[in-house]
């Protein structure tokens, strides 16, 4: 099989696919000799949750293809969109220029938060989202009059991307640690601490983390540009919660010693916490709202920072000012992203108002609770919205601890294909992130397939 070979990838063998793949690529995330080592899974088609490979065997997408997926894939109505988008402008720049569609889409992101926030920046993934609001707070305070206003506080587990920027405001050691060297320093103040079982946490758990919170924000607002947070679900973390009242708490504290909010709503933002933003929910107005994954409905890649016009006014002036935000990506507000994103919308909304993502959360969270509790190889579980996770540990009074290279829920996730479903793992858990247009019977095999692989894997271990 050559290189250059012409032909188009759904019509070779599977064998060649893998035989290519193999010699070419590099996968993200991804312990390449692992993953040559295990079987591979080549994707060709998607209909609804579900995901179909090379050789016609189906799988549930319990990832929700790395958490972007809202209305399932192949969808009639966003595929209508897509391909009317597609025969007018597929892209143009939008340094300088505009598309009528990127406008249509800012002003439905403006009614997101009533229109407190009017103001869209456009760029093309989440860590870009992240990065901009960080560098538009930074130049803001510089612009003001407060050049020393420089640092940012985030919170234990936070996860806001890859890039440098993003790397330095996130506290996951595994990915980030090695570049230390490279990142400006954050302080992190602790999440909320709590029982993780399904619905469980308090607002007084999170009395010692805000405290903590400001006892950092009492001696170092002055040299604080921002507070940059995932708000309600730390997603990357493990699905890690806050209470109710959380978000807001941490809102007021920013409001009295004058620190930007961001708010990272790249994740939890489009249904996936059964409402359009955590922070609408909450009945909190941040500085900057980041979103990204759902946004064009896991279609294309597509991303927005959304800010105030105060934030946008300290911009304003003569160009040898100097007060332009230089910043932009190629990609920027791509109008096929545009316009699936706005189809997206509208369907999204009666799916939230209808109570319908509300109930398919309900039932997740029972079914993982049917499923886990109470089993002597589950540490804990947990849901909110259409998030979850499982922590599996060996059970008490076994003689042979697990390790790292055991890959635990690496194993479990391998064996769940086996059971018709695609999921990712993290460490020793599973984290449950199904598409929002998920249907009761998938919720239930999402579930029982997980438990299947791990009835599966752990006896053998
Ligand atoms: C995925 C994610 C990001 C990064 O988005 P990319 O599009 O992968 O760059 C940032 N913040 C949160 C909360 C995320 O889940």
């Amino acid at each position: 099989m050559g290189v250059s070979s012409a032909s188009p990838a759904a019509s070779r063998s599977t064998d060649a696919i893998d035989l290519a793949d193999r010699k070419h690529a590099w996968h993200p995330f991804t312990q390449m000799k692992e993953y040559q080592a295990n079987p591979r899974l080549h994707l060709v088609r998607g209909e609804g949750s579900w995901l179909i490979d090379t050789e016609g065997r189906k799988y549930l997408d319990g990832n929700a293809s790395v958490w972007t997926n809202v209305h399932g894939h192949n969808d009639p109505d966003l595929n209508a969109a897509l391909e009317k988008q597609l025969h007018q402008l597929a892209h143009v720049t939008l340094l300088g220029l505009n598309h009528p569609v990127a406008t249509e889409l800012a002003e439905e992101l403006a009614g997101l938060t009533n229109g407190k926030l009017p103001r869209c920046f456009f760029t093309d993934n989440g860590s870009n989202a992240v990065e901009v609001a960080l560098k538009l707070s930074f130049q803001f305070w510089q612009l003001t009059g407060h050049p020393e206003k420089r640092g940012v506080i985030s919170m234990s587990g936070a996860y806001h991307g890859d890039t440098f920027g993003t790397m330095s405001v996130g506290d996951n050691r595994t990915f980030h640690k090695r570049f230390t060297p490279w990142l400006f320093s954050s302080q992190i103040f602790d999440a909320p601490r709590h029982e993780e079982c399904a619905g469980k946490i308090k607002f007084s758990d999170a009395t010692q983390s805000l405290q903590a919170l400001e006892n950092i924000l009492k001696s170092q607002a002055e040299q604080t540009a921002s507070l940059i947070l995932e708000p309600r679900v730390q997603g990357a973390a493990g699905m890690h919660q806050q209470p109710a009242g959380f978000v807001k708490a941490v809102a007021q504290l920013c409001k009295q010693y004058d620190v930007h909010l961001i708010l990272d709503e790249v994740f939890t933002g489009f249904g996936r916490l059964s409402s359009l933003t955590a922070c609408a929910e909450e009945g909190v107005v941040p500085d900057f709202l980041c979103l990204a994954k759902g946004l064009a409905a896991g279609y294309l890649p597509l991303a927005a920072t959304l800010t105030s016009e105060k934030i946008f006014e300290a911009f304003q002036g003569e160009f040898s000012e100097g007060r332009t935000f230089f910043h932009g990506h190629t990609f920027s507000g791509n109008p096929l992203g545009c316009a699936v994103a706005l189809a997206s919308l509208k369907k999204l909304r009666p799916m939230i108002s209808s109570g319908q993502i509300a109930e398919r959360a309900q039932q997740l969270g029972d079914e993982i609770q049917n499923n886990f509790s109470n089993h002597p190889n589950i540490a804990s579980y947990r849901q909110y919205g259409l998030t979850g996770a499982v922590d599996f540990k060996p059970a008490d009074g076994e003689a042979k601890a697990w390790t790292v290279d055991m890959r635990v829920g690496y194993q479990i996730a391998l064996a769940a294909r086996r059971h018709g479903l695609v999921i990712r793992p993290l460490g020793d858990s599973i984290l449950f992130v199904p598409p929002i247009s998920i249907q009761p019977s998938e919720v239930t095999h999402l579930v029982q397939a997980v438990r299947r692989a791990m009835d599966d894997v752990i006896p053998n271990l």
